[in-house]
């Protein structure tokens, strides 16, 4: 299919480029050290990550201890509320550890150990990716240092003890606002000291290259699953399919299964209270060109250039960036882009879990929340939302914000 000069028939082998780049976003700006350590896992993922071996032993974890294929869900009472639009959901929250993450921190962890490597590292503001890396890391017998905000480290006290729990190191970070940036450049620090026994481990499609290529690929299972899985429940293709974009790796993962087909595709960015900057974490929508954490992006900035300070009511989602092929798909204008609030995403929180005993993650009730005015607007047709994850995380937060609606 070709759209806007783009033939997606070849999509996947010309994008990215060989230097990282989808259209002008992506690509590495890194130090020298960093450099010969991302030319090394470019180069490990074209050789052992394309070989049978490691995709027939990735394949087995999936089905054995991941539990792939999740199911698609029919949301029978929500639809018929909704009118004459049928609403589906691919059901992330019930992969292990009960969100998307683990897709590509067990790709990540594999090619580690493949690699002959010790030590996983990354960075954690919320834990969520903390948690799926140490998973990953206990699975594989590889050490995990986690770097965490000594103020996020307060706020996420359950994460913290399940990361403990699974064996992981968690480093706790001090200087500055004690937060996930400061987070990502002490990893990044100690990393670039011990890449011969270690490998960095991104949590989503974003950071040099080949980060946003690596997760989208191993995310990719998502899309390629519920393409093959819709098919046989309905015979066709769904008109629309929605997803929350934070860096954007369940949504790069999702729409990969669908580029090729005459499919809209929207991805659904945090509102937050609205949209001064500071109050939101719509970085797509707002945001404008520049570098940040290694790559070229449309993101969020302050008046002096930095990445500004964002909020979202999901904290998965409070990103000042996007990964570069969500830039380039914007700009392309295969996937829309837009953008759901608070109010509505904790709406649809309440809708999932009392129309259909699906509690979801309140990242993910964003790309619910978005679904459900789609629908209006569509009047007929076939909605597939991908849910991320599964909202026991978020349970307490809402119940003290928000109450019983
Ligand atoms: C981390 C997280 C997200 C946001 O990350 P992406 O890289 O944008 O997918 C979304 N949903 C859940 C459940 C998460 O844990």
């Amino acid at each position: 299919m070709k759209f806007n000069g783009i033939d997606f028939d070849t999509y996947f082998k010309n994008y990215p480029d060989e230097n990282g780049y989808f259209g002008k976003y992506g690509g590495s700006y890194i130090s020298e050290d960093l450099k010969n350590a991302m030319q090394e896992i470019t180069e490990a993922y074209f050789t052992i990550c394309k070989s049978s071996k490691f995709i027939s032993e990735l394949r087995r974890i999936r089905k054995e201890f991941q539990g792939r294929p999740t199911p698609i869900s029919y949301l029978e009472r929500l639809s018929n509320k909704l009118g004459n639009v049928q609403l589906y959901v691919k059901r992330e929250d019930l992969n292990h550890t009960g969100a998307h993450k683990l897709n590509h921190c067990m790709g990540e962890a594999l090619l580690a150990k493949y690699m002959g490597k010790k030590k996983v590292i990354a960075e954690t503001g919320a834990g969520q990716h903390g948690v799926a890396l140490a998973t990953a890391a206990a699975y594989f017998g590889l050490e995990c240092d986690i770097y965490m905000g000594s103020v996020d480290i307060k706020k996420q006290a359950p994460n913290v003890a399940r990361m403990k729990i699974l064996g992981a190191n968690v480093v706790e970070v001090t200087h500055g606002l004690a937060t996930l940036k400061e987070a990502v450049d002490a990893a990044f620090d100690a990393y670039a000291k011990d890449y011969k026994n270690s490998i960095y481990c991104i949590g989503s499609v974003v950071g040099p290259h080949p980060f946003p290529m690596m997760v989208r690929d191993f995310q990719s299972v998502v899309g390629i699953e519920a393409r093959e899985q819709f098919m046989a429940m309905t015979g066709e293709l769904p008109d629309a399919i929605v997803a929350c974009v934070g860096g954007g790796s369940n949504a790069a993962g999702f729409f990969a299964g669908f580029l090729n087909d005459p499919v809209d595709i929207y991805g659904v960015e945090p509102l937050g209270r609205g949209p001064k900057l500071g109050d939101h974490a719509a970085s797509l929508q707002y945001g404008t060109e520049g570098v940040m954490h290694g790559f070229n992006s449309i993101m969020l900035k302050d008046e002096n250039g930095e990445p500004a300070p964002v909020y979202s009511v999901a904290s998965g989602l409070d990103y000042p960036s996007s990964g570069p092929e969500h830039a380039f798909l914007h700009e392309l204008g295969r996937v829309k882009y837009d953008v759901v609030n608070d109010d509505d995403t904790i709406d649809a929180f309440y809708a999932l879990s009392r129309n259909e005993g699906i509690i979801p993650a309140i990242e993910s009730s964003h790309a619910v929340a978005y679904a459900i005015k789609l629908a209006e607007k569509m009047g007929k047709g076939s909605i597939l939302i991908n849910l991320s994850g599964r909202g026991d995380k978020d349970m307490d937060y809402i119940i003290e914000n928000y109450g019983i609606r």
